[in-house]
């Protein structure tokens, strides 16, 4: 299927997931994930009207960005590597994944400006899941306050791997619960705006919680590689 009808499909979801909500789905930002898809998939996918696009792996990004340059606004949405910063940091707008001390540190030391970050939170428990325990995230944005390059412009999660709705919904709404905890605590260094959830399969409960950012890779692009 074009990427441009599967938007359609997308846009009428949101609309919708709005609709129940009261929410004004400008409020949303589609995340194009585009790393099971080629450079020449992800520029369908701009001319289709996306305009940021995610990569997870630092090899993809740089693929991807030697084609496409920053026509797009990337998104870093994968687990971080502290020493494969340096290749990503002046390409990127956000990182999804910042998870711990030594990467914001890595982050601040290597970037020319500052660069908006989401802490990555396991709030599900899930071993297998990346980012931070929940109860962690408050003294963590507290400790990298002196990395004044590192901004803390909200929070990601991954919802669990379960059919169960009520699951993924709690999980999401936990997530928005800590963010008004952190935007209550008026931290200099987190404005924390931003809420990145919902992937292909469970963006409509995101969105019905308060994601401001949707990170669908198979539902908009597919998967080819
Ligand atoms: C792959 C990936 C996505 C997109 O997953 P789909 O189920 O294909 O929409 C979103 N977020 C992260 C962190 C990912 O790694």
């Amino acid at each position: 299927m074009k990427v441009a009808d599967q938007l359609k499909i997308i846009e009428r979801q949101i609309e919708e997931a709005c609709l129940k909500t009261g929410r004004e789905s400008n409020e949303i930002t589609i995340i194009a994930v585009t790393k099971y898809v080629s450079a020449a998939r992800a520029k369908e996918a701009l001319e289709a009207g996306i305009t940021n696009l995610g990569e997870n792996r630092d090899e993809g990004l740089l693929d991807k960005y030697e084609v496409l340059k920053d026509e797009p606004n990337w998104h870093f949405i994968g687990t971080l590597q502290t020493r494969k910063v340096k290749k990503i940091i002046d390409k990127v707008s956000y990182i999804h994944s910042l998870d711990r001390i030594s990467l914001a540190e890595e982050i601040h030391k290597r970037a020319k400006e500052p660069i908006k970050c989401l802490v990555q939170v396991n709030i599900s428990g899930e071993d297998t899941k990346h980012g931070m325990p929940r109860e962690d995230v408050m003294d963590f944005i507290r400790d990298i306050s002196a990395y004044d390059r590192v901004i803390v412009s909200g929070l990601m999660t991954m919802a669990p791997l379960t059919d169960d709705k009520e699951q993924i919904r709690s999980c999401f709404r936990r997530l928005k619960e800590l963010q008004a905890e952190v935007q209550e605590a008026r931290f200099s260094n987190a404005p924390c705006t931003e809420l990145s959830m919902g992937m292909s399969n469970d963006f409509p409960i995101a969105i019905e919680e308060g994601a401001t950012m949707i990170r669908i890779g198979t539902a908009l692009v597919g998967k080819e590689i």
